[in-house]
């Protein structure tokens, strides 16, 4: 088993979707400095992630919506008829400097991760999860959707079986609807139920191959178990996946402001590792999350665990230190937890598996 790989980027240190938006939050970069901090980033675990060109975005994006976004983000502005054609300049979905440029390395990175991937080197781009994304238009703060790249270079390397698991809190509706008519791609989607966008009820099997489980408020480590060990593991016992995909999006912990599940960091680290073992070529995205502290904890921890590196029994002041100053509109300062800025792993949280949870079953 060759070292496992972190795919990353400088201009993630750049603040972006504007000052009001749940994103503008440093997330990927407090992930990857914690990750510098604990050491773990050394001895060529981290590769610079390279930017899509134009003509390797227009493999899943139309030409039109790739041109109207480029020229969104260099003018700034962006013509009534566009924005609502592709739905970009609005609150959801706001244009920023460097957006082309974000957006389009977070395709890039996904693209060289799953080209990595097929090197046999696990491969780790926080940097993507952007699973709303639509060859047309933006949506759910996507522009583009890195995931269906990280998909499609892996068919394109001879991937016969490819197996997408999202664990992030929102339904993974781009990726689904993407690969809907694909044989070789089965999807997984765990996601709260009654939540944006609203789609992938229990029924909703996509074109045949797409399983979704909508979890109630409050689902919990015992849940989570449940639903890896009882659906998703069996189900890739029957694909046998040759790769496996993941968008691990943050806002499936608790206290995120955006969600109400209630997961710990640790039992999501458990699953993605466990999802992880599963091919013998994986990519693991990250995705959504609006608690700053949660986000760079779960990332970083997730890094420290798939690349196997010993955890601190405290954090260092020099860690502290990344999480001590992040500050987040969505969450009182009351409610921050000391733990949030203190540690990296939390408690378990594990509770009743409740009836709705075993009927997904
Ligand atoms: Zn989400």
């Amino acid at each position: 088993m060759q070292a496992p790989v972190f795919v990353g980027h400088d201009l993630y240190r750049q603040a972006a979707y504007g000052r009001h938006h749940p994103l503008a939050i440093p997330r990927v970069e407090s992930a990857t400095e914690l990750c510098r901090t604990l050491g773990w980033l050394e001895n060529g675990a981290y590769c610079i992630s390279p930017h899509a060109s134009e003509a390797q975005l227009e493999r899943f994006h139309s030409a039109g919506y790739v041109a109207a976004l480029r020229t969104a983000s260099e003018t700034g502005s962006v013509p009534a008829g566009v924005r609502q054609r592709h739905g970009i300049g609005t609150m959801e979905n706001p244009l920023f400097p460097g957006l082309f440029e974000r957006a389009s390395t977070s395709v890039g990175g996904s693209i060289r991760a799953a080209e990595l991937a097929l090197q046999g080197r696990l491969a780790f781009h926080p940097a993507g999860g952007t699973h709303h994304g639509r060859p047309d238009r933006a949506s759910g703060f996507c522009y583009f959707n890195d995931p269906v790249f990280a998909i499609l270079t892996l068919l394109d390397g001879g991937v016969e079986r490819l197996l997408y698991v999202d664990l992030d809190a929102h339904h993974g509706d781009g990726v689904q609807d993407a690969f809907a008519q694909d044989p070789r791609v089965h999807t997984v989607s765990i996601h709260e139920q009654g939540r944006w966008p609203y789609t992938g009820g229990a029924e909703d099997v996509g074109g045949g191959r797409a399983r979704n489980l909508p979890v109630p408020r409050g689902f919990n480590d015992s849940e989570l178990a449940v639903l890896v060990d009882g659906v998703v593991l069996p189900l890739a016992q029957r694909i046998r996946p040759e790769a496996v995909v993941l968008t691990c999006g943050a806002d499936a912990l608790e206290g995120d402001p955006l969600s109400a599940m209630a997961l710990s960091n640790v039992a999501l680290w458990s699953a993605v590792e466990a999802l992880a073992a599963l091919a013998p070529a994986t990519v693991v995205l990250g995705g959504g999350g609006y608690n700053p502290w949660t986000v760079a904890r779960y990332w970083a921890g997730l890094w420290g665990r798939l690349s196997e590196k010993e955890f601190p029994r405290a954090l260092a002041p020099e860690a502290r230190a990344i999480l001590e100053p992040l500050r987040c509109d969505l969450i009182d300062e009351e409610d921050v937890r000391a733990e949030w800025r203190e540690t990296l792993a939390d408690a378990p949280n594990p509770g009743p598996v409740r009836r709705e949870i075993h009927d997904l079953v």
